[in-house]
């Protein structure tokens, strides 16, 4: 469903450029662009959607080699495929989801373009819809949709050493232990990222420090149940906003070699030294904040409230699902729990590199709209933005807690389609008198036809 119109335009007097018309255009072609494209596709809305490398490239090349998807094939798919000969309790490789992505958007023939990256859109002065200026020309929508991705530049903290003895990457730049230098490693930030790497590197024979704020841990399964079914049936995907005070709370679960929850303890009991929030760095010393213990704590009563929340469900509706009082046994505090480090030469302690594990910013330097609020981040409300004709999707929490996820964008987008289709239908309306002069042209024009 594209509907192109293109018209060359003289630029200057001797650039002759292309440009093209849509109604509106969707940036990105992550899962967010292609799920944009199905809803759009469904409601008849002309549309193209421009991806600056190819569909679905964070999962093919932004991430560790070894990922799997953090949740199980049966939860981490959009409704209207499943994921080929893959076990639905499975949790699929990386590949296999931007596989998936790239099947879904041909099985419904997504007008998909990519290799073009937009590089700025400006609203028109004087008439309705945009400008937008990318790598392969001009093209003109009376929409947009951002869909380029909730995690688009890693952040580094500025407490991070000038160092050169160090080598030091985001978390979006670890592909596997042997790229890392000999020597230990200090993870910093233990959310799914952070702890999936930071096993990694142990199960790799290196010393690993990891360095462990406040955090949620749900069990990965709790009485035959993945958490993914739990906090889907406890209503907490659908959360509309984080609790108070979470703000600063990770998540850490994994579907790595099968999936397993996220026990600190266990970690540290095979080998793993925990420390707590890093707080900064002084001549070759790395001191850490003394809440080790607090953020294990804290991790601990997400748990077992988990465990309550189901077990509650279970007797609620009656159902037939096994006991497991063992998911409650916790294992002994280790001895870099009881004897917390706060404080730790990096060069005595043989560490070489550092790993930040500190998540991501948005950019939406190109979007030249007033769409964003005194801090730079997007004013909306469930993705429909401030300034008129422009849309978000993807972006963390924006309608519910599962919306930067996989099941949870397809639920935006279809809301942000929804939106796009009742504005064209405000748009297409004329009142009598245009009607009226409307009929009088089409019978003018029937009268020249017959007249011909
Ligand atoms: C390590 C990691 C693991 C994750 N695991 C899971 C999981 O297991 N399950 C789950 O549900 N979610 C997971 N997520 C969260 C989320 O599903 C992914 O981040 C997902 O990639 C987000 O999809 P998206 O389409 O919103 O953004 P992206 O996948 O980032 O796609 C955005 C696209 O926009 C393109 N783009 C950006 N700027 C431009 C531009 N100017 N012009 C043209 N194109 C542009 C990019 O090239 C990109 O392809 C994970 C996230 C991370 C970081």
């Amino acid at each position: 469903m594209t509907d192109l119109n293109r018209t060359a335009i003289q630029e200057g007097t001797d650039m002759t450029v292309e440009k093209i018309e849509i109604d509106t255009l969707v940036i990105g072609a992550g899962q967010a662009g292609v799920a944009m494209s199905e809803h759009l596709s469904k409601l008849g809305v002309p549309h193209l959607v421009l991806e600056r490398n190819r569909i679905a490239e964070a999962w093919r090349t932004k991430r560790w080699d070894s990922l799997v998807a953090n949740g199980p094939a049966w939860h981490d798919r959009f409704p209207g495929l499943e994921f080929d000969g893959l076990d639905p309790d499975a949790f699929p490789a990386k590949e296999r989801v931007a596989d998936y992505f790239e099947a879904y958007a041909k099985k419904f023939n997504a007008p998909i373009r990519t290799g073009v990256e937009v590089k700025k859109v400006e609203r028109n002065a004087g008439r309705p819809g945009f400008t937008i200026e990318t790598s392969e020309g001009v093209f003109e929508a009376n929409r947009v949709v951002a869909a380029t991705g909730p995690f688009q530049h890693p952040v580094i903290p500025p407490i991070a050493p000038k160092d050169e003895r160090l080598h030091q990457i985001h978390s979006a730049d670890y592909r596997n232990p042997a790229q890392l230098p000999e020597g230990a490693v200090l993870v910093v930030g233990a959310g799914s990222s952070g702890v999936q790497i930071a096993d990694e590197l142990r199960r790799a024979g290196k010393q690993v420090y990891l360095s462990v704020g406040p955090h949620h841990r749900p069990p990965r399964a709790y009485r035959n149940r993945d958490f993914c079914w739990w906090l889907g049936v406890l209503g907490e995907w659908d959360a509309e906003a984080m609790a108070p005070g979470t703000e600063h709370v990770t998540i850490a679960v994994s579907g790595a070699r099968g999936g397993h929850t996220i026990d600190f303890r266990r970690l540290a009991h095979e080998g793993m030294i925990l420390v707590g929030l890093t707080k900064a760095f002084n001549d070759g010393q790395v001191t850490f904040e003394p809440n080790l213990t607090q953020n294990l704590a804290g991790g601990d009563e997400n748990y077992l409230s988990l465990l309550d929340a189901a077990d509650a469900y279970i007797a609620r509706n009656g159902l037939d699902l096994p006991e497991e009082p063992e998911a409650r046994n916790m294992l002994p505090d280790p001895d870099c729990v009881t004897n917390p480090i706060l404080e730790l030469d990096l060069m005595d302690a043989g560490v070489t590199s550092i790993i930040w594990a500190t998540g991501f910013k948005l950019d939406y330097s190109w979007l030249k709209v007033g769409a964003f609020d005194e801090n730079g981040k997007p004013r909306h409300q469930r993705g429909v933005s401030s300034e008129p004709g422009v849309y978000f999707l993807g972006l963390p929490w924006q309608s519910r807690r599962g919306s930067s996820f996989i099941w949870g964008v397809w639920h935006d987008a279809k809301h942000i389609a929804g939106h796009i289709a009742t504005q064209r239908k405000y748009a297409a309306y004329k009142d009598a008198d245009q009607r009226d002069a409307e009929k009088v042209s089409e019978i003018r024009d029937a009268k020249k036809e017959s007249v011909a």
